[in-house]
């Protein structure tokens, strides 16, 4: 059944899977004179890469996009339009931090949506596999992040640089978005979260502290965030992922 459609004579289950796509930082830590989410890689801006990924994956009904507030008119006009992203159902302002910015992302968020998943605007290269692995989860009621295992060895140590442990790298997983829940599973812990005035470091976190288990899908080190000038450098040399469409993506 298409979303949204009426079953006969009864209200419709809520099917829509949504997106919620947090691009409202300032990217300071760039210091490119803009935020880095409009940076151009290969002609356009990394944000209009991370869109075309959602805008192209057929499991994907809605895309809501966070912007700071004083570009929400720019972005609708440079991005949204000009590259005929129709998934944006809605730009809207973004907060203080990213966890903010999801927050204001989930309060438009109607009651005909089953799924939301979460990716960072400066993230360009989510694979359509991915991105189908985390959404099937939620839809089968699971919460699920793409994430890596380390490669690298992991230590921890004291404010002064004295290790204080190794830790096991077989159970250290980096973690990535994109990350997708039941929506009022994500609802119920944000909610917590704001109660309490938690902060994580993702939404899985705020969905782990409500007690929900969490998966973690094997990502793709290809998936990279933009942070710095060398991620960006990085990204200019990674192929575009496979986005060979088919039935189920
Ligand atoms: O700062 P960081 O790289 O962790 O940001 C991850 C994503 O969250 C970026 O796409 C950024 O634009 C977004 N963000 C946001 N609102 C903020 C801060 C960051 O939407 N206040």
């Amino acid at each position: 059944m298409a979303p949204g459609r009426h079953l006969k004579g009864g209200i419709a289950p809520p099917q829509k899977t949504i997106a919620i796509i947090p691009a409202g930082g300032a990217g300071r830590r760039m210091a490119a004179g803009q935020a880095k989410q409009y940076i151009r890689l290969r002609g356009r801006p990394i944000l209009a890469h991370t869109l075309q990924a959602f805008e192209d994956s057929r499991l994907i009904d809605e895309i809501i996009l966070v912007v700071p507030e004083t570009d929400v008119p720019r972005v609708r006009r440079n991005i949204v339009d000009a590259f005929d992203f129709k998934k944006v159902t809605a730009v809207i302002p973004g907060g203080r931090e990213r966890q903010d910015s999801v927050r204001n992302g989930l309060g438009s968020v109607g009651d005909d949506c089953r799924v939301v998943v979460v990716h960072d605007g400066v993230r360009p290269f989510p694979s359509f596999g991915l991105i189908r692995r985390v959404v099937e989860e939620a839809r089968r009621g699971r919460a699920a992040v793409a994430g890596v295992l380390a490669s690298d060895t992991v230590k921890r140590a004291d404010p002064d640089g004295i290790v204080l442990e190794t830790l096991d790298r077989q159970e250290l997983w980096l973690i990535q978005t994109p990350q997708a829940f039941p929506v009022a599973m994500l609802k119920e812990a944000y909610r917590r979260a704001c109660d309490e005035n938690y902060y994580g470091t993702d939404d899985a976190s705020l969905v782990e502290r409500a007690g929900y288990p969490v998966v973690i899908i094997p990502g793709d080190s290809r998936n990279i965030k933009i942070t710095t000038r060398e991620d960006l450098a990085l990204a200019e040399h990674i192929p575009a992922p496979v986005r060979r469409r088919s039935g189920r993506s």
